[in-house]
């Protein structure tokens, strides 16, 4: 049976390392790393999401700046902003929280974010320099999945990577990570022809779609780690992933458990970009 990957205690571990750089930083009279986080409209899950990010980064010692907008705000009012917050000395990092409403271009607002404040790492900046293995901020997600996958202490070079889904967020810069890290990757999407035998043949497999039940567990290979990233709300509230969990966990030698996995991992490299940034700053 498969070793649960407690993605809340490697986050945590990552949270309290955090707040001992910000105190060696106020011990050396360093400005306190500053993010920004700008909401437009009123989803309930990016609320939440919001709340969060803002709640972590106080916890963590963190200045926080908060910008609640309407959802009528124009893309000039948005870049405006974003504008604002580039030139902003006490400002690191630069979160717009997606999705952003539709008469919003969210690729234009994200490429107007300094590369050096873009903590999300979607600047086409930093997706491109992940992509010739010289990463700087990197997408949250995938950055958390990859300290995950340290975590079991299991060498990823020659590994048979598979990521299914391909989302700019979560499958696509988890390809370039996985690559980084000396995997063999395979990535799968809507139109692959057949998900369960790419499954099949994966040691390391991380799905991001957002549907439950998508990946059988009977399918996954003996002694694979397996990395849920889906979230869903079942009927009776509960959270569960895309991932079979029982069956899965049978076959595996490591999984993530949602919620618990990397949820809070995606939180905790938001912190670590917050800090990335802030000491790239000083040396400016
Ligand atoms: P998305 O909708 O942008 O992308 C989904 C991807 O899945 C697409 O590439 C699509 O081609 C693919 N897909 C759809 N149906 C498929 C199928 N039948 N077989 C294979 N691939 C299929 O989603 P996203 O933003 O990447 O999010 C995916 C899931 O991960 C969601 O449940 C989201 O809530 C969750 N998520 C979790 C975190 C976290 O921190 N835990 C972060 C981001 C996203």
């Amino acid at each position: 049976n498969a070793k649960i990957i407690d993605g809340k205690q490697i986050a945590q571990n990552i949270r309290d390392s955090i707040s001992e750089k910000v105190q060696k930083r106020i011990d050396n009279g360093k400005r306190l790393p500053g993010l920004a986080v700008v909401l437009v409209g009123e989803d309930p899950a990016s609320e939440v999401y919001v709340r969060n990010k803002k709640a972590d980064c106080e916890k963590a010692g963190f200045k926080s700046f908060s910008y609640d907008l309407p959802a009528s705000t124009s893309q000039d009012e948005l870049l405006k902003l974003v504008d604002d917050l580039n030139s902003n000395p006490e400002v690191d990092g630069i979160l717009v929280q997606l999705p952003l409403p539709a008469h919003l271009k969210s690729d234009l607002i994200l490429e107007r974010i300094q590369p050096n404040k873009d903590v999300d790492g979607f600047h086409p900046y930093n997706l491109g320099r992940l992509a010739q293995r010289l990463p700087v901020l990197r997408p949250c997600t995938p950055k958390g999945i990859i300290t995950l996958l340290n975590s079991t202490g299991r060498d990823m070079h020659g590994l048979k990577a598979t990521i299914v889904g391909a989302s700019n967020i979560v499958g696509r810069p988890m390809a370039l990570e996985l690559l980084l890290a000396g995997c063999t990757v395979t990535v799968t999407h809507r139109f692959t022809k057949d998900l369960q035998k790419e499954v099949s043949e994966a040691d390391v497999l991380v799905v991001a779609v957002g549907k439950p039940g998508l990946v059988k567990g009977e399918r996954v290979k003996e002694g694979a780690i397996v990395i849920d990233v889906g979230i869903n709300r079942q009927d009776d509230g509960k959270l569960i992933g895309d991932v079979e969990f029982e069956p899965a966990a049978a076959r595996a030698s490591w999984i993530t458990p949602v919620p618990g996995g990397v949820g809070p991992m995606t939180r905790a490299a938001l912190l670590e970009n917050t800090l990335q940034a802030a000491e790239m700053h000083d040396s400016e």
